[in-house]
């Protein structure tokens, strides 16, 4: 069975690992009701883009 030589060091694995974290989704603030929001995307708080409703959004409380 082919096996490593050498076990990877604790240095390496960590340089490796340097470029992976995750950053935070752009956001910009809705026109409407001023709740972030993906850019070029439907606001999820009110249901509009550009200007006009597109989708429902269910009013719950909790
Ligand atoms: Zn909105």
């Amino acid at each position: 069975m082919p096996n490593p030589k050498y076990k990877t060091p604790k240095s390496k694995t960590r340089r490796r690992r340097s470029h992976l974290a995750l950053s935070a989704p752009n956001t910009v603030p809705c026109p409407q009701c001023h709740e972030p929001r993906l850019p070029h995307h439907v606001c999820l708080n009110c249901g509009t883009y550009n200007g006009r409703t597109v989708i429902e959004v269910e009013k719950t409380k909790g």
